[in-house]
């Protein structure tokens, strides 16, 4: 096997790739750029080389600084992940000229595979069916329009090199064609100095369905089972999962052979993936090859069970596949969210800066293959994706449920992510019964007026989680107040039962919470539904909250401020306002107490304990007049009025625990 070797790449996929070197025995070296120095490949790699400033064209991109670095640092092969360099057929040439190995196929198939209209002539010579259109490169509107004709519309102009979805643009009409030209010519041009477009047919509703291939250098071909990456926003996909719903064993065995059939036909040598569309009807279509490893591997890898950068290393050392197509076995469910860096609330603005706070979920059939931590500063130079989430299930739905609890506990402070966006579409009943296509954010989550009433069982989670933690974060305190209760001289029964009133957007929760022997169990009432609740010990201040509600564990990701909780479960977030019924009936049920300041009430602005009250109903008082006597974290404070006044009434007396946002004592309305 290679002894040392060089991964020309960043973020979770140069972290990923070394893991399986050090678990081969293998020496990695990083490359980096200046503002990755404190990355997590840097760290974990055995040697890093700099390779020069945050620009690509400077670093990630420069083949000959990291040919340099390889020799430098006596590598004998380059990994070079996806993206960046990963389908550079001239890197591909450069490295092997170089006397290194390049991990992946040869530089001709890249070359080939690289250029959409040459790929789609190859795939009709093995037999492969291809998307209906016009195999050659259109200039002119004329021609442009002549081939749409022939193909019918809608129709879709693709940039030849593309790549990332950029560049491709539907058109429905003659009469748009002239500008989506235009634009497609534009964009492509720019993105990979390469202007030549083709027209095909547009697919509606398609499914993307692609075959994991794996080939060695003695000719032997395996096809290790498909990949469905239909949920996709703009052409890049966010959602991916290993099987296909729309797949049965004798689908997946013909697509599997035609994709093994186009690798012979081209030379192909290590891992690659054969894309498809599948239409409405079933009926499947070439769309390209990717001659690299993909972002979405790991659904293959957890369903077939094997790693496939070590057999991508194996294949590029010269090793025979360990196995034949038979020996496939495809077991249970895998599904894969990419974790970017952007805010949905925004349009998808990409997110950037420093990451404060980072824990990953962690459990049992999950993975998080990851680039970032806290202290990492995520920039503008490089691809918003931080992190993947994959999952494994007996079958789609456990692989489902375990991925949205897995985001419940997935928190990341400092930028925006997707995480709630995912989640969204992870619970959406369509999603959920699989029927999958590539419109299916445009049609189902793109206009706020079709998003889907949040189910009762998350809201009364989300209600549950936010009221226990803020009933038992303000009883913390209280519980460290006991010892002055007695110097007061009035003995409080520790209460065993508790009411609030939370509230969320329009719902509004009435919340009985009634202790069930020990500190950590409860019977929590929401709205008269009874739940069985299980608290974990003193954790009331993290961010991450895990309950177990009848039984089930549920994840909550929540953030304080007094008593608003703003909380994310299951692709719902928001703030839950919390009262106890008594300040509710009060406040008239709004608006919040922060906004009452100077109304007909006077707050208590801590927990604590009254000593003393120095008013009584009727008096009149001035603004700044000590009305009552707290103690609280041993110290004495006096409440005054806000403003001038008449009292009407006071709602505590000494001995009286009370919290923040307790009414003390109410005015005369003028
Ligand atoms: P890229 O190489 O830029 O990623 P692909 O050819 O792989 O481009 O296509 C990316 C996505 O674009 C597909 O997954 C699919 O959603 C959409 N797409 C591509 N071709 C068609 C088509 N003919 N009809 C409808 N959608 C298409």
């Amino acid at each position: 096997m290679f002894e040392k070797i060089l991964i020309a790449n960043r973020g979770e996929i140069a972290v990923r790739i070394l893991r399986t070197c050090k678990s081969m025995g293998i020496r990695s070296v990083a490359v980096y750029s200046e503002p990755d120095f404190r990355s997590i490949h840097v760290k974990e790699a055995d040697e890093a080389v700099l390779l020069g400033g945050a620009r690509p064209v400077e670093s990630y991109l420069h083949m000959d600084k990291i040919i340099a670095a390889a020799l430098a640092t006596g590598c004998q092969a380059i990994h070079p992940g996806y993206g960046f360099l990963s389908e550079n057929a001239e890197f591909a040439e450069k490295t092997t000229a170089a006397g290194l190995t390049f991990i992946g196929p040869p530089a001709s198939v890249i070359a080939a595979m690289g250029d959409k209209i040459a790929a789609k002539k190859l795939a009709g010579k093995a037999r492969m069916p291809v998307v209906p259109g016009i195999v050659e490169p259109v200039a002119t509107y004329e021609e442009a329009v002549a081939a749409a004709d022939t193909v019918g519309y809608p129709v879709l102009l693709k940039p030849a090199a593309g790549g990332g979805g950029k560049g491709m643009r539907a058109v429905d009409r003659p009469e748009e064609m002239a500008s989506a030209l235009a634009l497609c010519q534009q964009e492509t041009q720019k993105s990979f100095g390469d202007a030549r477009i083709f027209v095909e047919r547009y697919i509606k509703k398609p499914r993307h369905i692609e075959i994991q291939i794996l080939a060695d250098r003695h000719g032997n071909v395996v096809h290790l089972g498909e990949r469905e990456c239909s949920i996709q926003r703009r052409y890049q996909k966010i959602i991916e999962e290993s099987p296909s719903c729309a797949l049965d064993p004798a689908l997946r065995a013909k697509m599997g052979a035609l994709a093994c059939e186009l690798a012979k036909t081209a030379g192909y040598v290590n891992a690659g993936t054969v894309e498809f569309i599948v239409d409405e009807r079933g009926d499947f279509f070439f769309l390209e090859m990717n001659t690299r490893l993909q972002v979405e591997h790991p659904v293959t890898e957890l369903v077939n069970g094997i790693d496939l950068v070590e057999h991508q290393l194996r294949i590029a050392f010269g090793h025979r596949l360990p196995f034949t197509q038979e020996q496939v076995t495809l077991s249970g469910w895998a599904m894969e969210v990419r974790i970017c860096a952007e805010d949905p609330r925004r349009g998808f603005a990409p997110s950037v800066g420093l990451i404060t706070r980072y824990a990953e979920p962690r459990g049992k059939d999950l993975r998080v293959d990851s680039g970032v931590d806290a202290g990492s500063t995520v920039s503008v130079y490089y691809d918003p994706m931080l992190a993947k989430v994959i999952t494994w299930g007996e079958n789609r739905e456990a692989a489902r449920r375990k991925m949205v609890q897995a985001l419940n506990g997935y928190h990341i402070e400092g930028i925006s992510t997707n995480i709630d966006f995912a989640n969204q579409i992870l619970t959406h009943p369509v999603f959920v019964r699989g029927e999958l296509s590539t419109d299916f954010i445009p049609t189902h989550l793109l206009d706020p007026d079709m998003k889907l009433a949040a189910p009762q069982e998350v809201l009364h989670g989300m209600a549950t989680a936010t009221t226990l933690i803020y009933h038992l974060r303000e009883n913390l305190l209280q519980d460290s107040l006991r010892p002055l209760k007695s110097r007061v001289g009035v003995a409080v029964p520790a209460r065993e039962d508790f009411e609030y009133v939370t509230k969320h957007e329009e719902h509004i929760f009435h919340i009985r919470l009634e202790k069930k022997g020990g500190d950590l169990q409860w019977q929590v009432l929401v709205n008269n539904v009874a739940y069985q609740v299980i608290t974990p010990p003193m954790e009331f201040y993290r961010r991450r909250l895990k309950l177990s509600i009848n039984g089930q564990d549920a994840f909550f990701r929540l953030k304080y401020s007094g008593n608003f909780i703003e909380a994310a479960h299951c692709g719902v977030s928001g703030t839950f306002e919390i009262y106890n019924p008594r300040e509710w009936q009060l406040a008239g049920h709004m608006p919040p107490p922060t906004e009452r300041l100077g109304g007909n009430v006077l707050d208590c602005p801590m927990p604590g304990l009254v000593v003393a009250v120095k008013v009584k109903e009727g008096e009149r008082v001035f603004r700044g007049q000590e009305l009552v006597i707290l103690e609280s974290m041993k110290m004495e404070s006096a409440v005054s009025a806000l403003g001038d006044g008449v009292i009407e009434s006071v709602c505590v007396q000494p001995g009286d625990a009370v919290e923040t946002g307790t009414v003390l004592v109410h005015f005369k309305n003028d």
